[in-house]
């Protein structure tokens, strides 16, 4: 059979089920489809990275990857009246466009030739396997963690040893450099300094994370000045990893004694999986807030507001330093995540696809499932979320979290010099204090642009305006 593989979010050739499968039945053809886009995203590069590594590993195997552009079912019917393909095989992806993008090719008319597989998607259970004793999809994570906790994730299926390609496959390959990306935001030579994305750098980020940090994961997680994550987001949001070969390398380190108790690990992975799973079965919930009753949320439009949080100057400084953060790495720690989304939605009182939609050009490790996840939980939109109610200080949070400032002072650079108790809130802080420090609110650092009292009272009278209203 000659087959053409289309490569997506699955960037990688271990636990590839469409790459495997088609590598056993005979020739194949690897195919990745840039899409056509008018300004790239931070999580663009990561891709592009990825497909330079994928290219030389498939290469090595035997059959080079082939970069085409445009709109994949127009790719998909040149391609396979050029080179005489007799399949597509693809893993699936549970995002609404990607499946309306499947969807589309299982119908065309042209590809009817074709035998069409869509593989299971990136995620450790089938999610139609998965549901109540009412045989609805779960909404609450607790029940969801239960259930998926009696299933067995399934093994990560082997590298093909080697692929053949067919002689007319020989098409030509796009281009897969682009200067955007270090003229405009200057990701490309930011990026490089925190990351190697692709499938190697996947494995060797999770071997020093076995070594040396998933042990104390469940302690340190929640302070961002501290290396406490696997830092493997950007590398399964691509599918340079798999998130099934995770699982599976998890529990084998903790059979051979390599690790202890790796739940709170494996759990947050389940949040992933809970996440994949919500997109699947609720594909609205990118566009559109799952509890009814915030559809008439009085969202605020506040452009100067909007544009300070993004740059990282509303004079709270845990917010602060995640905002910067992001913008130099293209990631954020997830507990500063919270705290400056939940500014944005709670603070500000802007919708939280806005955040969202910032979220989506400027983090490497954009996924679409676990960042509306993470907005709608902040938000308090979400089936399983945090309450409205419940509203972040900014301040105490990183007196907490960051007792000693040692995130800020990286982050927030101008602040550096001030004494542990006066960094989490330089507006409240001894002007001597400021002085010593060489800070100037209002020049060097700004004052804080909202009042946090008056803020958490606004945000609750919004509130109240919806609390119980059907949508
Ligand atoms: P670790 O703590 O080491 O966790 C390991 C893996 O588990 C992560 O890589 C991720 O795949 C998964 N995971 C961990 N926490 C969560 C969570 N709360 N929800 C879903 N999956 C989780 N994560 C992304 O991968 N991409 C995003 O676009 C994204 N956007 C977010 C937006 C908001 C507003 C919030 C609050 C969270 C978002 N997250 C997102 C979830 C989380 O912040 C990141 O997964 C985490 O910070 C990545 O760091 P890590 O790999 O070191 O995580």
């Amino acid at each position: 059979m000659k087959t053409i593989v289309w490569f997506r979010k699955d960037l990688r050739v271990h636990d590839h089920p469409a790459l495997a499968e088609a590598a056993a039945e005979g020739e194949v053809l690897p195919v990745y489809v840039l899409p056509e886009k008018e300004t790239l995203s931070a999580c663009d590069w990561w891709t592009r990275e990825s497909l330079a590594i994928l290219m030389d590993r498939l290469e090595a195997l035997g059959s080079p990857l082939k970069l085409m552009e445009g709109d994949p079912l127009d790719v998909f019917v040149r391609l396979s009246a050029e080179t005489g393909a007799e399949a597509l095989y693809f893993n699936g992806q549970v995002d609404p466009v990607s499946r309306s993008e499947e969807t589309a090719l299982l119908q065309e008319g042209s590809l009817n030739h074709l035998r069409i597989r869509r593989f299971v998607p990136d995620m450790m259970l089938d999610p139609d396997a998965l549901l109540t004793k009412s045989g609805t999809p779960f909404k609450v994570f607790g029940a969801f963690w239960k259930a998926f906790q009696q299933q067995t994730v399934p093994w990560p299926v082997p590298v093909p040893e080697s692929l053949s390609p067919w002689p007319e496959a020989d098409v030509e390959s796009a281009i897969l450099k682009d200067s955007r990306l270090s003229s405009e935001s200057g990701w490309e030579e930011k990026f490089l300094r925190y990351w190697s994305p692709g499938e190697n750098g996947s494995f060797v980020r999770w071997e020093a994370f076995r070594d040396n940090g998933i042990q104390d994961y469940k302690v340190k997680r929640d302070y961002p000045g501290i290396d406490g994550t696997s830092r493997l987001s950007g590398f399964l949001a691509s599918g340079n990893m798999s998130i099934r070969a995770l699982w599976h390398a998890v529990r084998r380190a903790e059979e051979e004694g390599d690790v202890l108790q790796p739940e709170p690990f494996l759990r947050q992975l389940a949040w992933r999986e809970f996440a994949y799973y919500q997109l699947y079965h609720f594909p609205s919930i990118t566009d559109e807030s799952l509890r009814p009753e915030f559809r008439k949320f009085p969202w605020r439009s506040d452009a100067d507001g909007l544009a300070t949080w993004k740059a990282g100057r509303t004079g709270y400084p845990l917010v602060d330093a995640g905002m910067r953060e992001l913008w130099e790495t293209g990631t954020m720690h997830n507990r500063v995540r919270m705290v400056a989304a939940s500014f944005l939605i709670k603070h500000l009182l802007i919708d939280w696809r806005t955040g969202a939609e910032y979220f989506k050009e400027t983090l490497a490790d954009y996924d679409i499932a676990n960042n509306t996840l993470g907005w709608q939980w902040v938000a308090g939109s979400g089936f399983d979320a945090a309450p409205y109610f419940r509203i972040f200080n900014p301040i105490t949070q990183g007196k907490k979290f960051d007792a000693a400032g040692t995130y800020i002072r990286r982050w927030v650079p101008e602040l550096a010099s001030l004494p542990d108790d006066a960094i989490h809130e330089p507006a409240a802080a001894d002007p001597e204090v400021l002085e010593e420090a060489g800070v100037i609110l209002g020049s060097t650092y700004p004052e804080p642009i909202v009042d946090h009292t008056a803020a958490r009272k606004r945000a609750l009278a919004a509130y109240d305006s919806i609390k119980g209203q059907k949508g």
